[in-house]
């Protein structure tokens, strides 16, 4: 009998991160300071981080140990299962051997409680009585309101508002697991005061809201700021994916030929890919191609220049592909991959050609989800369907060539909380935006100004 899922025990459950920095093949451009254009250091970062998070920022070593509370709680739903999907492979009629690695079984429904944990710990052990964070349409938030609630700490979240109001579900969620949500910006900073004052109806943005968590952090003192994605130590957080993976491929007795995930700031693909990239790095042949939405292309159309983390160029400047810090995207549905950068890893790496990257449409990625629902039954968040899109794509170009491959993606989350999304699809009313290239071009002018 063909297996279709591959699980671990629970004490398979690694015990170390996998710190791709000390492997990095080229060095990585250090993250500078605005004003001097020099590398920051720890001291710019102490008011935001705990000192264990700004360490691993910068660490050298191969493994760093996950604490044991924290695997304590990881055991909760991990390892999570490593599914074959015989039945899309026979819908498809491809010789592929197509994985995927299922993260939507968190509380939270995606990979995002696997930094949001080890941030919670670190913090409370450093003495941190509150964290503070920003939110689009909840994921993150939703995952670091139940890590606060695991680790004792209190939580406020910044929510842009027009997602307070018109997504009112996670929230909930987050209200739930013991989170103060306000919809941002607010009347609780000041930089939430001044754009109200100027402009009352305002809809928010998350760069509005960043500037707003951190405010809120570095004018207290026993709270700090946390993150979701594209910091190192988050992508280090999420490599407890890859790890696993690898392992359950073993079972599986394959190699994957190609790793695929989506992309908004990199920590999901980042996860699943560096342990194995860590083999290609040793001359393995696999393939790793990064998925981003045609409408936030900034792999595949953006430049690689120093930018700010957030639009309102209040942090360090990080050398990525970007779009520009003012660029902002259409609103489409895959609210996660709305980001101007990228995780600057990735993007050396990207850079270097070890890894690819591909853009594709909503409605291309609303249809591969559909089909991906339809034979697995699972139905994926719009940031995994278009891992899903590169991944069935892969599959027919075997097809054609008649070439056994071995495809592996991440299912970065469950789309139960975006139905709306699937019903505009069904309905016929899911528009496709093209690549808003003037945009970009107004928003990269500025950037030369900003470089070294
Ligand atoms: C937030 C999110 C993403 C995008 O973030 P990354 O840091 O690129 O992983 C992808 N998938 C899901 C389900 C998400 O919630």
């Amino acid at each position: 009998m063909p297996q279709t899922k591959f699980v671990l025990e629970e004490r398979d459950l690694p015990k170390a991160w996998y710190n791709i920095l000390p492997d990095l093949p080229l060095p990585l451009p250090p993250v500078i300071h605005p004003a001097t254009k020099q590398p920051i250091g720890p001291d710019d970062l102490a008011p935001l981080f705990p000192l264990e998070i700004i360490k691993q920022e910068v660490s050298t070593e191969r493994e760093i140990e996950i604490p044991e509370p924290v695997r304590d709680v990881y055991r909760l739903w991990r390892p999570t299962p490593l599914h074959r999907a015989h039945r899309l492979e026979r819908a498809l009629g491809t010789p592929a051997h197509i994985y995927y690695k299922y993260e939507g079984t968190s509380p939270a429904g995606s990979h995002k409680p696997n930094t949001a944990l080890a941030q919670a710990f670190y913090n409370k052990q450093a003495g941190a009585r509150r964290l503070t964070t920003e939110t689009g349409a909840g994921q993150w938030g939703s995952a670091l309101a139940m890590a606060c609630q695991f680790f004792g700490l209190e939580c406020t979240v910044y929510m842009v508002r027009v997602s307070y109001e018109q997504k009112p579900y996670r929230r909930v969620m987050m209200e739930t697991w013991g989170a103060e949500v306000l919809p941002s910006p607010s009347e609780r900073t000041n930089a939430g005061r001044g754009i109200r004052a100027k402009d009352p109806q305002s809809p928010g943005s998350l760069g509005i809201a960043i500037s707003e968590a951190v405010e809120d952090a570095v004018t207290h003192d026993d709270t700090k700021y946390s993150i979701g994605s594209v910091a190192n130590h988050v992508l280090l957080h999420q490599t407890v994916i890859g790890l696993e993976a690898k392992k359950q491929m073993e079972l599986a007795g394959e190699y994957p030929d190609v790793v695929i995930g989506c992309v908004g700031g990199g920590s999901n693909y980042s996860g699943l890919a560096y342990p194995f990239l860590a083999d290609k790095f040793k001359g393995q042949k696999t393939r790793f191609v990064a998925v981003e939405p045609e409408a936030c292309p900034s792999l595949t159309r953006g430049a690689y220049l120093y930018d700010f983390g957030d639009t309102a160029a209040t942090t360090p400047l990080f050398k990525m592909y970007t779009l520009g810090h003012t660029f902002v995207p259409p609103g489409i549905h895959a609210g996660g991959l709305r980001y101007h950068g990228d995780a600057p890893s990735l993007c050396l790496l990207y850079d270097a050609g070890y890894v690819e990257a591909a853009a594709y449409g909503q409605r291309a990625v609303f249809e591969a989800a559909l089909q991906f629902a339809r034979n697995e039954g699972i139905i994926p968040a719009p940031e995994s369907a278009h891992a899903v899109r590169r991944a069935i794509d892969e599959a027919l170009e075997a097809r054609e060539r008649g070439e056994r491959r071995v495809i592996l993606f991440n299912l970065s989350g469950h789309g139960h909380f975006d139905l709306k999304a699937y019903e505009e699809y069904l309905s016929g009313r899911l528009e496709d935006f093209a690549y808003p290239a003037e945009a970009v071009e107004a928003a990269s002018r500025e950037l030369a100004l900003l470089q070294p």
